[in-house]
């Protein structure tokens, strides 16, 4: 419950949500409300409902692809624009997705901005090495890589997220999503996605990142070295699943034990891995 939640304002446009966002600090955005209607933060006085201000496309051209803010995962999941991209990385996440009703509701922006380290979409546009792009006083546009950091110094919190970009090249590598949950629609303990381009059993531009294993979902840059150029062997498989513990250390709580998620994070890299590698001749 929101107590102090005085105005719920349905912006027509984004021009119209980004003036209503700026004129009042306690303005926050809604879309499909799954997170933020669980919140009770007294400092919002004002939802600013977003799901009718033209942000529910997905749009191809030769540059690449973009995603509205408000795409739903139930959208993202039927797209055959998305179904390409990555392999359909996006759609595979949206296959494992909660439930029909929650799907119908849920954005991939809002996954995006979602305070959960398990989100599923973070890690996805982080192996896509996708662009934000958030509109305020001005227009900003942010490599996902780098939002964390320049979360805070821009004031992306305050600002309205328009949509995804994702330039070909990437759009054009094999993609994995694999989450490990207790159920196949729960929230992940572990989840990994990666994408490279596969030649033969080799991969190149070879791209990984978890979420649901720390903070916040983040790279695996030493995974990644660890099979960049390489024809994907066990050997392989082993030396990139050992080198994704130098690059982060699980942390424990309800779902796993630190001790359960770094066996978990080995198994998915090398389940990951594994499996561009046998998409041989797809990108
Ligand atoms: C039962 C259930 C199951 C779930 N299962 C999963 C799951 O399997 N995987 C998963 O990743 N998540 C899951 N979630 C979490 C949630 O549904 C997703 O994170 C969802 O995508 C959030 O999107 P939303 O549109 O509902 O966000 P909202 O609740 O509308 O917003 C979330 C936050 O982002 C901000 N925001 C949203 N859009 C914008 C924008 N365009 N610009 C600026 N700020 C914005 C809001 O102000 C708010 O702070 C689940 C939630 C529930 C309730």
């Amino acid at each position: 419950m929101l107590p102090n939640l005085q105005h719920y304002t349905v912006a027509q446009s984004v021009r119209e949500a980004v003036l209503l966002l700026t004129r009042n600090e306690g303005a926050r955005i809604i879309a499909g409300g799954t997170v933020i209607a669980r919140s009770s933060s007294p400092r919002i006085t004002q939802l600013v409902d977003i799901t009718k201000a033209g942000m529910d496309y997905i749009a191809e051209d030769d540059t690449g692809v973009r995603i509205g803010a408000t795409v739903t995962f139930s959208a993202a999941r039927e797209s055959p624009i998305l179904r390409k991209v990555g392999s359909g990385i996006i759609a595979q996440a949206a296959d494992h997705f909660s439930s029909a009703i929650v799907r119908n509701m849920a954005t991939i922006g809002g996954d995006m901005l979602s305070p959960y380290n398990w989100a599923d979409i973070p890690p996805i546009l982080l192996v896509l090495d996708a662009k934000l792009r958030f509109m305020g006083a001005r227009e900003l546009i942010v490599p996902v890589e780098r939002y964390t950091e320049m979360r805070k110094e821009l004031g992306l919190d305050f600002m309205l997220l328009t949509d995804i970009i994702i330039e070909r090249e990437p759009a054009d590598r094999c993609g994995v999503f694999l989450k490990f949950g207790r159920t196949k629609s729960d929230i992940g303990i572990v989840t990994i996605a990666a994408t490279a381009n596969v030649e033969g059993k080799k991969l190149s531009t070879v791209r990984l990142a978890v979420a649901g294993v720390t903070s916040q979902a983040i790279r695996l840059p030493s995974a990644e070295a660890a099979a960049e150029g390489k024809a994907v062997s066990d050997d392989v498989l082993v030396a990139a699943a050992t080198a994704a513990l130098q690059d982060v250390t699980p942390a424990s709580d309800v779902r796993a034990t630190s001790e359960y998620r770094a066996e978990l994070l080995q198994v998915a890299v090398k389940r990951a891995l594994a499996q561009l590698a046998s998409q041989e001749g797809s990108s």
